[in-house]
């Protein structure tokens, strides 16, 4: 099918964009990479008015150490975050993540800032959340930094008054990612990651209508074969409320997140 009309403009740098914003419009969706965008809008699940390309600007692409935070712009596309060496050695978890995702044509133009608005198969928010990423978010003539969890949890297909120009990774060098699915360009049925250290996370996707963390305060020390991490994620699985597919039901999610949690925490401490 093909998508309804919409209007398309396409900001050349900053100012430009900042115009746009000062103008915030329900109506206005980002176009990052657009492979998620697009493939709703031909099924006409959305039916935007407008659409603001951003992925042609130069500004938004980066990746900057700063200090113990690496700062990541926001249409960084995902093969260049699987590939990149300071990406691999800051947060493992991150790269295995965005080399996870689909096939090399959509990690190709997929972005970073487009994967944590896709919802609650969004590989690479879960990789970000377990290593306590922030984001910086641009609105109408203001930019402030958001918790990524708190983001998460109240996003849904985008937001589209405020745009994501930047996320701030603290430095996870001993953490890992797992996906399990059915194919390996499939999205995840559930997906994991661990960050273990000083500041131990454990994320998740596929399990809920968002990327879910559960609180630091619920979790025993992550480690490997670890049977009270097990117990906590048990309980833990049972106050998701998991998508229930032909592929894979909601109570079997439920059953292997501690499974899939265990695969990461073993890979984050390899790559310790
Ligand atoms: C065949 C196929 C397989 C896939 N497999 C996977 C998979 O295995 N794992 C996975 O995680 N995903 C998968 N996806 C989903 C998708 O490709 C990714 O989530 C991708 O990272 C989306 O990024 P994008 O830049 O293409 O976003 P877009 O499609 O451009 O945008 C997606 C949404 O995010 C909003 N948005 C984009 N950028 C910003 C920003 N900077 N600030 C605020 N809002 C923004 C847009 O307005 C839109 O609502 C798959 C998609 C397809 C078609």
């Amino acid at each position: 099918m093909r998508p309804a009309e919409f209007e398309l403009l396409r900001p050349h740098g900053r100012a430009e964009l900042d115009a746009i914003l000062a103008r915030p419009d329900a109506d206005t969706y980002w176009l990052a990479g657009g492979q998620a965008l697009l493939k709703d809008m031909r099924q006409r699940l959305l039916s935007p008015k407008r659409l603001v390309d951003i992925s042609g600007l130069a500004e938004l692409d980066y990746i900057r150490a700063q200090g113990d935070v690496l700062e990541i712009g926001a249409i960084t596309r995902l093969a260049t975050l699987a590939a990149d060496a300071a990406v691999r050695r800051h947060c493992p978890a991150l790269a295995a993540a965005a080399a996870a995702v689909g096939d090399v044509q959509i990690r190709n133009r997929a972005t970073v800032g487009g994967n944590l608005c896709t919802g609650g198969g969004a590989d690479v928010a879960v990789a970000l959340l377990a290593a306590g990423a922030e984001i910086v978010v641009a609105g109408a003539g203001q930019q402030h930094r958001r918790q990524l969890a708190d983001f998460l949890a109240g996003e849904t297909a985008g937001n589209r008054g405020e745009l994501i120009v930047a996320i701030r990774v603290p430095a996870a060098p001993a953490s890992g990612f797992v996906k399990f699915s059915r194919r390996a360009a499939d999205p995840g049925i559930v997906s994991a990651a661990a960050t273990l250290g000083t500041r131990p996370g454990l994320a998740f996707g596929g399990v809920h209508g968002h990327v879910v963390a559960p609180p630091a305060d619920a979790l025993p020390a992550l480690e490997p074969g670890s049977a009270a991490l097990r117990t906590a994620l048990e309980a833990f699985a049972g106050e998701l409320d998991p998508p229930d597919t032909p592929h894979a039901s909601a109570a079997y999610r439920r059953r292997i997140l501690p499974v899939i949690a265990d695969r990461a925490v073993r890979a984050a401490a390899g790559a310790a």
